[in-house]
């Protein structure tokens, strides 16, 4: 009988070689990407296996679901909180999560530096950018918007602009979004040069995330299986 931890170890085998091997096709070094393990929906047990099998970072992307687990578990892993941020909810995440991917709008900037400021943390801030105009409730600011919402979070106390983050719209080949979003990380990094992280890339595009300079990918299915869908 296989163990869970068997289980992992396989996928997890199976998603270090497809990286290593798109690295090696873009030409980039191994070392210059970063996998974060999305362990939405699972539980703390496998996060502590994960973390065993040699993961470092794990994401998540609800409250309180992240908070639960981060107590749930012991391994010293860095933490990210890549779902939407809800303004009265930021406060709690600022206790517990070492980087947000997902700050999308000035309130979102304001309580996150509110909370980091009471913890007495320290917090890096990606800006999430959506490429799809098309609809109205997608998360992520405008491209044309990022250099405003840098600035406020440059300017926060206790947040630390770290980069940029985009989720690649369904319907759209995800080099051409990987692409742009590798422009304004260039573009961003000349007004901002500690903004080097380029949060791209889950378990459908991550090839192509790595050929356009992602430095974190956020993978979740290909290594832990398929979710069950969300009630
Ligand atoms: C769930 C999630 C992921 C991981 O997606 P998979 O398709 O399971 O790899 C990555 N980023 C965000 C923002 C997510 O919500």
């Amino acid at each position: 009988m296989n163990s869970r931890r068997d289980e992992l170890a396989a996928s997890l085998a199976r998603v270090d070689e497809q990286i290593a091997q798109a690295c090696a096709d873009a030409g980039r070094a191994r070392t210059d990407v970063t996998l974060i393990a999305v362990t939405k929906t699972y539980p703390a047990s496998d996060v502590d296996l994960l973390a065993e099998l040699g993961v470092t970072d794990v994401g998540e992307n609800r409250h309180p679901e992240a908070e639960r687990k981060r107590a749930a578990t012991t391994a010293a892993l860095r933490w990210h909180f890549v779902g939407s941020v809800q303004t009265n909810k930021a406060g709690a995440i600022a206790r517990y999560a070492d980087v947000v991917h997902s700050v999308d709008r000035p309130k979102v900037v304001n309580s996150l530096a509110r909370g980091a400021v009471t913890a007495e943390r320290q917090l890096d801030c990606l800006i999430q950018i959506d490429f799809d105009q098309r609809d109205p409730g997608r998360a992520g600011v405008a491209p044309d918007g990022v250099d405003e919402l840098a600035d406020h979070i440059a300017a926060a106390d206790h947040l630390r602009l770290a980069g940029v983050m985009t989720v690649a719209p369904l319907g759209v080949d995800p080099a051409e979004v990987f692409a742009e979003l590798q422009e304004i990380s260039t573009r961003l990094s000349h007004s901002h040069p500690e903004a080097t992280m380029i949060s791209a890339g889950m378990t459908e595009d991550f090839a192509a995330a790595i050929r356009y300079g992602a430095t974190h990918l956020r993978i979740g299915r290909a290594i832990l299986g398929n979710r069950e869908p969300l009630k």
